[in-house]
């Protein structure tokens, strides 16, 4: 070598040296590998915390896996925060995706905590609605649910953007300093009802039209489920990579999914046998627990999924080896394996009719579903529509629809009531409470999302505050919280019966204006003060600390 040349480096395997999660997913067709760490309660230091941060190491330091995924207080409970592990791992040239729920955090909190996250180098985020909180400090916290996950997608869409803040004068900022996150959401297929798969496949579409990069889907041991998913997104033209949920089960896992502890995660009653079977073993099952991963890994390949997402209580060992399996399988073998891993329910919904050689999905559309948006199907539905609700659509049609002749009177109206004394306006607004309070349970937040629900209040009936469609926690159909049907089931059911379900997401983001808590819904819709107006943002008071 002459003195000249610089020195020929032949580093040993460096972590820094990994390609980031967005050139992954974007610059390559490879098969990627995400493993989800949870964090434990109490500081760093704590033994729990500290064998957490050594298997999260261990895994960074390994060239096989690609990205470790941070929860953020899952379960609805308080853990360390995501961005202390994911601190160190990035040090450590590490890709790092932080959860970010809005169950703990509203929208300015959520915001702050971008612009943290941004300043630390973390690059990848998903947007979560989250669980409702379970605990909390001597007694269970209040979920705080200030905007959900569609919102927070474009939140830091906009930021990615270059945010643009409105000022007191009607203008706006600057476009700020723009930020570069890979943006991921979930989707949660899983579920037993057409009222409830339908609007997942609609708000997986919103999500995506609102900036989502990647998609993670909730945890589920069927193949063809997941084949669904991959089949649903191609025949709508979803085009983004989707990381295959693979949850490493135990007897104990099978058995706390199996009872529904944690929302919109299930092990049916089958699946949950033969956990329990297999736990019986010397091994306690692991053996079989790690190979069923492993079996899923391969399936998430077959099927066409840019990645495996890891979870599950497991040692740094068990990841290697699900990995190794992996390997090992012939390039078909996934097919014989989509055959055993089929845990469905009685009487599921299913999107595609079955392929009987397969057992996946085939390309053809579940004709009874078919069946059902025909004009003999609809008007059998709207048989079992409220009253009420048709007689909702017949007033929102005729006094709030903006063309509407009722429109234009109850503008002047309002606008004449504006002007008008305190006294007057009070009277007016407990008059729209009297009716609004009986009819809907209105709890006046003044930014009416009722014609965006089929009529069905947000506030009062939706443990989330979800204005941009259903969470991923229903159960059968029912709400995570309580035993009330989910209102965005009952909301596809309404609109169903007049071919409108299709459209329940359409149209931008809804997100709720708290500064309009307590004044007239209908005075700030008539005079194009709430959502309905097109989000016109109000002024801010730029000098506000
Ligand atoms: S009503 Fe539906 S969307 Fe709202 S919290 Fe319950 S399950 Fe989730």
């Amino acid at each position: 070598m002459s003195q000249t040349s610089p020195p020929t480096r032949v580093p040993r395997f460096e972590p820094w040296y990994k390609p980031t999660l967005r050139q992954r997913l974007s610059q390559t067709g490879a098969f990627v590998t995400c493993v989800e760490l949870v964090t434990s309660r109490g500081i760093i230091t704590e033994r729990s915390s500290r064998r957490v941060l050594e298997l999260a190491r261990r895994l960074a330091e390994h060239p096989r896996i690609d990205a470790l995924s941070i929860t953020d207080n899952p379960g609805g409970n308080a853990m360390l925060g995501a961005d202390t592990l994911g601190t160190d791992l990035i040090a450590r040239g590490q890709e790092v995706i932080i959860h970010l729920s809005c169950k703990d955090w509203n929208r300015n909190a959520l915001q702050s905590r971008g612009w943290e996250l941004a300043s630390g180098g973390f690059e990848n985020v998903l947007c979560l609605s989250g669980d409702c909180p379970t605990s909390g400090y001597e007694g269970q916290a209040p979920g705080v649910f200030d905007i959900d996950s569609v919102a927070l997608l474009k939140m830091f869409t906009d930021m990615n953007a270059g945010l643009e803040m409105p000022l007191r004068n009607g203008g706006r900022s600057k476009p700020m300093q723009h930020t570069s996150f890979l943006k991921g959401a979930v989707v949660n297929n899983f579920k037993l009802r057409e009222n409830e798969v339908m609007p997942q496949y609609f708000k997986l579409a919103k999500k995506i039209d609102t900036g989502a990069d990647f998609v993670i889907n909730q945890l589920g041991y069927d193949a063809r489920k997941q084949d669904e998913l991959m089949k649903y997104m191609r025949h709508k033209g979803l085009d983004v990579p989707v990381l295959y949920n693979v949850y490493v089960l135990s007897g104990p896992a099978s058995r706390f999914f199996n009872s529904v502890k944690i929302p919109g995660c299930l092990v049916t009653d089958e699946l949950f046998e033969v956990c329990q079977k297999h736990a019986q073993s010397l091994d306690k099952g692991k053996a079989f627990f790690l190979e069923f991963a492993a079996k899923q890994v391969a399936i998430g390949k077959g099927l066409g999924y840019r990645g495996a997402y890891i979870g599950g209580h497991i040692q740094f060992d068990d990841y290697m080896r699900i990995l190794d399996l992996a390997e090992s399988f012939g390039e078909d073998d996934w097919v014989q394996f989509a055959k055993e891993i089929r845990y469905d329910r009685d009487n599921e919904f299913h999107y595609f009719e079955i392929d009987p050689d397969t057992g996946l999905s085939s390309d053809v559309i579940n004709q009874r579903y078919l069946a059902s948006k025909t004009p003999s199907g609809k008007k059998r539905q709207r048989g079992f529509v409220p009253l009420t609700y048709k007689m909702n659509r017949v007033v929102h049609d005729r006094v709030f629809e903006r063309d509407s002749a009722g429109y234009n009177v109850g503008r002047r109206v309002y606008d004449k009531l504006d002007g008008a004394s305190a006294k007057v306006r009070r009277v007016a607004h407990k008059l729209e409470n009297a009716v609004k309070m009986f009819g809907f349970d209105c709890r006046d937040c003044g930014d009416c999302s009722l014609p965006d629900i089929a009529y069905l209040c947000p506030e009062s009936q939706c443990a989330k505050n979800q204005r941009n469609g259903p969470c991923g926690g229903t159960r059968d159909g029912k709400c995570e919280v309580g035993e009330k049907d989910c209102i965005w089931a009952r909301a596809y059911d309404r609109l169903k019966a007049y071919g409108e379900e299709e459209q329940m997401l359409d149209g931008k983001v809804i997100i709720k204006d708290a500064a309009l808590q307590g004044t007239s819904a209908w005075a700030n819709t008539f005079l194009g003060r709430d959502h309905h107006a097109g989000n016109e943002e109000k002024p801010e008071d730029s000098n506000a600390q």
